[in-house]
């Protein structure tokens, strides 16, 4: 089988099996070998690796991934390129292809089956209309990883790699950077797509971290704080707290927090690092709720 990262190799398979995009999956394909070597290097794939690819599409991307990597799972949603990805990963003795919702999917199980517990690589091209619920619902899960390296929408890309002071800087920005480190390896036109989508996209790396930068005695308090704060952007850091739907503290409470941080009492959530969210929340887990 030839490598499929180019226009023409893409357009044949295509015809052959009569493939019809379909929208609401967010299908765009890569066909641009320089791309696919850059996420490759990107994400450090070795021999030893067991890596999940999620959404393969027709397998360009896996082709790379089965001759780098030891092991390599794909899960598709679509199953009508189930028959493709038979083809065209045929010459691989390493690949397993799921027909599988990657949301639906137990991957801390998977990971124990598939790789004795072991961390593992997530390597994607994400469908755009489900980076978020992936990303987070794959960190949220705690399976063992050593890092995500994927495609998304270049201002998602830059939301995650966003500290204070940036008007990108948000609860996405937090919550990524809770977890990992980000770092953009690529942007990427798009043209390096079929069919071509209508933003531009950037390669990102997050690379796990062994072990979380902020102590939060209350994980759960710290992330609706963060939602809470970003909810209202426009607000001060205390009538967003005040406000939110998600949190029962009293004026009084939040007022005397903020002041036993250390921070003005006009301050605005997009001023505050992840380590002063952190400081925040751990005063007020120490409060009763009134
Ligand atoms: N990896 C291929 C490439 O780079 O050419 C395709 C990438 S395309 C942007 C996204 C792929 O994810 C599509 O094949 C789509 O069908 C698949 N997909 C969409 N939603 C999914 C889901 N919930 N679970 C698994 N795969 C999904």
């Amino acid at each position: 089988m030839a490598t499929l990262g180019n226009p023409r190799n893409t357009i044949e398979i295509l015809n052959k099996y009569k493939f019809v995009f379909q929208k609401k999956f967010g299908q765009n394909f890569l066909i641009d070998t320089h791309v696919l070597e850059k996420i490759i290097r990107a994400a450090d794939i070795t021999k030893e690796d067991f890596v999940l690819e999620i959404g393969p599409g027709i397998g360009t991307m896996t082709q790379y991934l089965a001759e780098n990597a030891r092991e390599v799972m794909a899960v598709e949603i679509d199953r009508n390129l189930i028959p493709i990805l038979e083809d065209t990963l045929a010459g691989y003795d390493n690949v397993t292809v799921v027909n599988e919702d990657v949301l639906k999917l137990d991957l801390p199980e998977v990971v124990q089956k598939e790789n004795a517990g072991k961390p593992i690589k997530v390597v994607a091209n994400l469908p755009y209309y489900i980076t978020t619920p992936i990303i987070m619902g794959i960190f949220e899960s705690h399976v063992p990883l050593y890092s995500l390296t994927i495609m998304v929408q270049k201002e998602v890309a830059d939301r995650m790699q966003a500290g204070p002071g940036s008007k990108d800087y948000g609860a996405l920005s937090l919550a990524v950077q809770y977890y990992a480190k980000p770092y953009i390896a690529a942007n990427v036109p798009p043209n390096c797509f079929m069919p071509r989508p209508n933003v531009g996209s950037a390669v990102i790396r997050l690379t796990k971290h062994e072990k979380s930068p902020v102590e939060a005695t209350d994980e759960k308090l710290l992330f609706r704080m963060i939602r809470a704060s970003f909810n209202q952007r426009r607000k001060t850091l205390a009538n967003g707290l005040k406000n939110s739907q998600e949190l029962s503290y009293s004026k009084e409470q939040i007022e005397s927090a903020i002041e036993k941080a250390g921070f003005p009492p006009a301050v605005r959530g997009e001023a505050l690092t992840l380590q002063q969210f952190a400081q925040l929340s751990n005063i007020l887990a120490e409060m009763t709720i009134d």
